[in-house]
């Protein structure tokens, strides 16, 4: 088997999209991911997977906080732009809540403080204990991922 075959089946599952946040040195970082997950009620805790080569993970080994905003259908554009996907750069407005740089259209976010992490592989996984959570009132569409495309429900 090669990557392409994992990679290929790894897309088949459908997720949302989330840029993971935090507070770096007075400025906001962010870092596209979809390897997110709710784990556990009591405590309450989350977990983000986070490539060793990506620049977020050192990042938030130091600042041992990070944020989850779950994009919503309209946030494509963020999304690229925080894979490192766009050309030209951009200035992205955040929303400051206790220390955490946070998106404000996103259709919710989840802050956390790192309870654990573990190292797999390639990734570690940074299990956040959630300390505040903001959704919006109004109802909205989430950003999906398949197959290595960006979807809608519906679609
Ligand atoms: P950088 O390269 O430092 O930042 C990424 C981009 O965000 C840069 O273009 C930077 O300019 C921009 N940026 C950061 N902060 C700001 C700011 N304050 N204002 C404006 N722009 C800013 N990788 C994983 O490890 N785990 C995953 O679960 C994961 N899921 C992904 C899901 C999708 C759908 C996609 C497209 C990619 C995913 N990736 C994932 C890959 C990951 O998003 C990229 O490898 C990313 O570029 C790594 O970022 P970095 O921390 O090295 O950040
Ligand atoms: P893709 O076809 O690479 O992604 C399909 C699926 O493969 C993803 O949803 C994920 O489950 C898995 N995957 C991809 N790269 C992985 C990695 N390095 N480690 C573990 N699982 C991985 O989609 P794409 O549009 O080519 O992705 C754009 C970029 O974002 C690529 O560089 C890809 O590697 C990266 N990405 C990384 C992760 C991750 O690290 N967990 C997840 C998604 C995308």
């Amino acid at each position: 088997m090669d990557d392409r075959t994992f990679r290929r089946a790894m897309g088949k599952f459908a997720t949302g999209v989330t840029v993971v946040t935090t507070e770096y040195q007075g400025e906001a970082k962010g870092m596209t991911a979809n390897a997110f997950m709710s784990v556990s009620l009591d405590p309450r805790l989350v977990v983000v997977s986070i490539g060793h080569k990506a620049r977020m993970h050192d990042i938030v080994k130091q600042t041992g906080k990070f944020a989850v905003n779950i994009l919503r259908r309209d946030q494509e554009e963020l999304s690229r732009l925080f894979a490192g996907q766009l050309k030209e750069e951009r200035n992205v407005s955040f929303d400051w809540v206790n220390g955490h740089p946070i998106l404000p259209e996103a259709l919710a976010n989840i802050l956390c403080n790192v309870y654990s992490s573990y190292v797999a592989g390639d990734h570690t996984l940074y299990f956040g204990e959630v300390t505040d959570i903001f959704m919006k009132e109004e109802p909205g569409d989430p950003l999906l991922f398949f197959e290595g495309q960006y979807r809608s429900i519906g679609q």
